[in-house]
């Protein structure tokens, strides 16, 4: 097989995956990280960090460095660089693949409200809940927003905000435990979980919050332009080796 000009879109564990698998084989592989995460784990290949300025950016540089495939492997819930992704593929000309994790299903022992963003599930949660937050920091200031909650909020990088002293920040890196997963929402007394649907291997948290009986508020994917999508590393494969 020809080796392909490949730009991973990443910031995600299967962007990582997608990278590594495609350097093995040979390709040639740009990844691109936003640049929000201070100490990033860094993908196999070349490396380019930061914005590209919109589509029209993301249209230039497709043109410029001559890519064969734009592999959009961003996180779910960033759906801003995928909307501009797929204009930039159209308007270069690239083909493009959105490779994204399937979503997590509830299962039968799971106490699950899903909703349709973060604004839904503020709205939803009765007083006095103590949480465990689990959605990033962009949108965790509408948590603090509502005096009647409490609770933690676990992400990786700190908010620029200020912490109401109802709140803790706590700065940690999945992967986590089913064992230690207990251990916080005990530890953290919290009668609620909420977590965005960000799809892949189901989390330990979503164990840990069924075995203690703790209903969880799962936020739904933001809707996306429609694009060639694919779930796993190995459809990648396939396909780029029945492409040739
Ligand atoms: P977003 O709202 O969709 O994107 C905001 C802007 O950031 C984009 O317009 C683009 O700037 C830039 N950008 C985003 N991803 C980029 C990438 N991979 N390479 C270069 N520029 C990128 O994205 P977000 O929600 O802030 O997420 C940022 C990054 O964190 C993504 O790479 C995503 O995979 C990762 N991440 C996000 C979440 C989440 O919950 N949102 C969770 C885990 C990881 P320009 O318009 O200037 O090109």
């Amino acid at each position: 097989m020809r080796p392909k000009r490949i730009l991973i879109l990443g910031g995600t564990g299967l962007a990582r995956a997608a990278a590594a698998a495609l350097v093995a084989r040979g390709h040639h592989v740009m990844s691109s990280l936003a640049g929000v995460t201070q100490n990033p784990l860094l993908p196999a290949g070349h490396l380019r960090v930061g914005g590209f300025g919109g589509a029209e950016g993301l249209t230039t540089y497709l043109r410029d460095d001559k890519f064969d495939l734009v592999v959009d492997a961003t996180h779910a819930f960033a759906a801003q660089i995928s909307r501009h992704a797929a204009v930039a593929a159209m308007q270069a000309n690239t083909p493009l693949v959105r490779l994204e994790a399937a979503p997590w299903m509830a299962l039968p022992q799971d106490t699950w409200t899903q909703v349709a963003d973060v604004d839904a599930a503020v709205s939803v949660i009765g007083p006095g809940h103590k949480l465990v937050v689990t959605v990033g920091r962009k949108e965790i200031s509408k948590f603090f927003a509502r005096n009647d909650l409490s609770g933690v909020a676990r992400m990786i990088e700190p908010p620029q905000i200020e912490i109401p002293t109802r709140w803790q920040v706590v700065l940690e890196r999945p992967p986590f435990t089913l064992e230690s997963e207990i251990d916080f929402l005990r530890e953290h007394g919290a009668t609620m979980l909420i977590s965005k649907n960000a799809g892949g291997p189901r989390p330990a948290k979503l164990d840990a919050a069924a075995a203690l009986n703790i209903p969880v508020i799962i936020v739904a994917r933001p809707e996306t332009l429609v694009v060639d999508r694919i779930a796993t590393v190995d459809e990648l494969l396939g396909r780029l080796a029945r492409e040739g």
